[in-house]
């Protein structure tokens, strides 16, 4: 069975594999993170393109970093609240890196990763908070397990190692509007 949001754009992403069978791959929590490439910069496509495995490393001098790095996330939301679906939530996405939630390593076999178009301190948009509550509620349809007070930033689950979504996000907004 393929899970997409209803309303997602879908995107070509060879970046995922299965969840592990068992308890370990019963998705039940949910990642926040930020990205924009190059980092402030809004628009274009390069996010798809780094999710897709085709962004030009030489493009920007800040993109040396990503050479060779296969990343993605479920779920893109654009600053205009577009919401650009990589992986079937069904499927595991390479979104957390090393981390741990509640003493459990590996996050992405049991997480959905949602990337806000953003930076750690933008104000994000409206429309993408909007979006952001209606994906949740749909995952939250989807996955009984997956629940508000397992929501949590890259941040929560890569300490000291990741900061996003960062001091500009806005968690009693985002929270209390799914209550
Ligand atoms: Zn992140």
């Amino acid at each position: 069975m393929k899970l997409y949001y209803p309303n997602a754009i879908k995107m070509p992403c060879p970046h995922y594999n299965a969840r592990p069978n068992g308890p370990k791959g019963v998705v039940s929590l949910l990642v926040i993170h930020n990205i924009s490439l190059p980092a402030g910069f809004f628009g274009g496509n390069y996010i798809s393109e780094l999710f897709a495995g085709t962004l030009d490393c030489e493009a920007h001098e800040s993109f040396d970093e990503l050479n060779g790095l296969k990343v993605s996330a479920h779920v893109c939301i654009r600053r205009d609240g577009k919401i650009l679906q990589y992986v079937d939530f069904a499927q595991r996405a390479w979104h957390a890196g090393v981390s741990v939630f509640e003493g459990v390593a590996g996050c992405n076999d049991y997480s959905v990763g949602i990337e806000l178009e953003g930076t750690d301190n933008h104000a994000y948009t409206d429309a993408q908070y909007a979006s952001l509550q209606d994906v949740t509620c749909y995952l939250f349809s989807q996955f009984p397990m997956m629940t508000s007070d397992r929501i949590v930033g890259h941040n929560t689950i890569a300490p000291g190692r990741k900061t996003d979504p960062g001091d500009a996000f806005d968690w009693p907004r985002y929270l209390s509007a799914l209550a």
